[in-house]
């Protein structure tokens, strides 16, 4: 008898020592871009401010409790407003989080970003991330000096999402005034308001409160580590333009941008990605000289579809589907970085 107590406590041992060390707390790390949740005023209450003005360290000390979360490190990889967000910087910040996630030592990712192109930056990285672990983006509309500031709480309920085993697998996160927002589907719709994001076609994908989270649905899109855009050795994306369209709208703007060298025009059409009939006549004219033209819609919800007012069989244009032109031109971008065939092109818009 005493021999299999002895024999059981030995096994016990053993496992214990070939189990790895159970965490205290998720790894996070915050990588920090600018925008106004690093913004800085005069006063309080006063409306012009600079983007970008404080560093991540800053940040982190006016979130009290937010070291509960997780064991956060933080890089500054850029402090701008994000109107001066490039594709230099979303590549830097692409190549930063895959290098990050390879290791078994980063559970996730808080990215602090300004809102102006927040919806760009995360679904570029929505298509470029190569993980599923968490990666979760953040800003604020007010800047860190405001009255009522609502940075600190965002930030502290994105550092709880991106902590949370619920939030894999998802795709590129947003978290904004206690919402949470899929990549491909938010947009921001309010020039001042704190709740600026919505997804208006698909909802949110689930809800924060004080680092609470609440799921509801999984984004249906292919992204992260199922796609199939690979930017480990890209350096520089093809130029693609974006053209709004409107009433009387003059197509020689389509013409500018092809003697611009664009390899892709995006058309921010009117209703389901509509244009003027001079204007078709010159997006067909660039499809004809190898650039590739994507039809998206300037309204605010719904879907573009093919060959519903326009003859894009005919004509070699690509219908966005549910995206925007600005996220538009972003797969567009990635798309043409692996070749121009609308067909195959037509195929990524249904799928990403
Ligand atoms: N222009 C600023 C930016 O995008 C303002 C928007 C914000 O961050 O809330 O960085």
């Amino acid at each position: 008898m005493k021999r299999v107590y002895m024999m059981i406590l030995v096994l016990i041992a053993i496992g214990c020592q070939n189990s790895p060390a159970k965490k205290d707390k998720p790894d996070v790390v915050i990588l920090a871009t600018g925008g106004t949740i690093a913004g800085a005023a005069a006063s309080g209450t006063q409306s012009a401010y600079t983007s970008g003005a404080v560093t991540i360290d800053a940040m982190l000390k006016a979130v009290p409790g937010i070291e509960k979360l997780a064991n956060i490190k933080g890089e500054q990889i850029s402090n701008v407003g994000s109107q001066d967000m490039s594709f230099d910087i979303m590549l830097k910040v692409a190549k930063r989080c895959n290098q990050l996630l390879s290791g078994s030592n980063v559970d996730g990712i808080v990215i602090t970003h300004g809102t102006d192109t927040m919806e760009e930056t995360a679904y570029f990285l929505n298509l470029t991330v190569k993980s599923d672990k968490p990666v979760v983006m953040v800003g604020s509309m007010r800047p860190s000096t405001a009255v009522s500031a609502d940075g600190p709480l965002n930030l502290y309920n994105a550092v709880a999402v991106a902590a949370d085993p619920k939030a894999k697998g998802r795709g590129v996160l947003v978290v904004m005034n206690d919402q949470i927002h899929a990549a491909h589907s938010l947009t921001k719709t309010s020039t001042t308001s704190v709740q600026t994001f919505m997804s208006p076609l698909r909802g949110v994908v689930g809800v924060t409160a004080y680092g609470k989270d609440d799921w509801y649905n999984n984004p249906p899109w292919t992204h992260t580590s199922k796609s199939e855009f690979d930017i480990s050795n890209v350096t520089k994306l093809p130029r693609v333009d974006i053209i709004f369209a409107d009433a009387d709208m003059e197509p020689d703007l389509i013409d500018a941008s092809v003697k611009a060298g664009a390899k892709g025009i995006v058309i921010a059409g009117v209703g389901n990605g509509n244009m003027n009939k001079v204007s078709v006549d010159a997006a067909a004219a660039a499809v004809k000289q190898g650039v590739v033209v994507v039809r998206s819609s300037r309204v605010a919800t719904g879907m573009v579809d093919r060959n519903v007012e326009v003859d894009d069989d005919k004509l070699g244009f690509i219908a966005s589907d549910e995206l925007n032109p600005q996220k538009s031109r972003i797969l567009l971008s990635l798309a043409l970085l692996k070749g121009d065939k609308p067909a195959q092109i037509q195929e990524l818009f249904r799928t990403y």
